[in-house]
């Protein structure tokens, strides 16, 4: 009986600990620095717990209004104790055109892409969108108009209709439209309707499949800056050129 009890005493005692572990993230998750370089973060916050900000933050018009990209004498680490990774790059890319970057594995393509995204509180030089200095721009306009079809595309644990589209802007039917352009849609539909199908739960994406949904809220949202990183590399020549058209 003794033994038992302690058997059952040191299962209850784990227990505990990972109970009290799983409190103590919680507390530390409350404690994140917001980014650096929100200016309207009120704003965002109550856009993000919906309400009537929310569609006054959509319906604001937000720059760029071009999407005219220049960098200067950029240069960039990913820890002060690091080795620069960009070094020195100078570009300027007119708006409305279609740019290639092309580089060996490692050259840096997708931390060029990256600091497009406000991923890099401190950089040197100078990346201008439209003639106006990035940093005073603020990360919700910049992001906020631009779509990145990304290298590792990541999805949230949430409907179909959410990952797509997450502003809540566009109809059903709207949504439904593009995922069939992107051949998406009968796998998805076979298990549910798109705004109560959860991503991770009901139905899992190859990373292939993952790429297309991206494409899919790209061309949903019609943005001013499309940023493609190896953007169909995850995926069959058939459907690539499925993309392409
Ligand atoms: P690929 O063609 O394989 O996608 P890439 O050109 O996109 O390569 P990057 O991902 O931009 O290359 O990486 C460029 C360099 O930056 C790499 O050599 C790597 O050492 C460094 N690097 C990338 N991500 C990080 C990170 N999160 N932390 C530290 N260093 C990083
Ligand atoms: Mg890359």
């Amino acid at each position: 009986i003794l033994v038992e009890k302690i058997n059952y005493s040191l299962l209850k005692y784990s227990e505990t600990e990972s109970q009290f572990l799983s409190f103590e993230r919680c507390q530390a998750f409350t404690k994140i620095q917001p980014e650096k370089g929100y200016k309207n973060l009120e704003r965002v916050r109550k856009a993000l717990q919906g309400g009537k900000e929310k569609r006054e933050i959509s319906l604001r018009k937000i720059e760029p209004d071009e999407g005219k990209i220049d960098m200067e004498g950029l240069f960039i680490k990913y820890r002060k104790d690091l080795d620069y990774v960009l070094k020195n790059i100078t570009i300027s890319i007119p708006a409305r055109a279609k740019v290639g970057i092309i580089g060996r594995t490692g050259a840096g393509k997708s931390t060029l892409f990256n600091s497009l995204c406000g991923a890099f509180d401190e950089y040197e030089g100078n990346i201008r969108i439209d003639g106006k200095e990035y940093r005073e721009l603020g990360l919700e306009n910049v992001r906020s108009n631009l779509t990145l079809i990304s290298q590792s595309p990541i999805l949230f644990e949430d409907n179909i209709l959410y990952n797509i589209d997450p502003s809540q802007s566009h109809t059903l039917e709207e949504v439904r439209g593009v995922l069939r352009k992107v051949d998406l849609l009968e796998k998805i539909e076979e298990v549910g309707a798109i705004d109560e199908v959860v991503v991770g739960n009901d139905i899992s994406f190859s990373q292939g499949e993952k790429q297309l949904l991206s494409f899919a809220r790209a061309v949903l949202n019609r943005k001013k800056l499309v940023l493609m990183d190896e953007a169909t590399s995850s995926i069959d020549s058939e459907t690539e050129l499925l993309l392409q058209r």
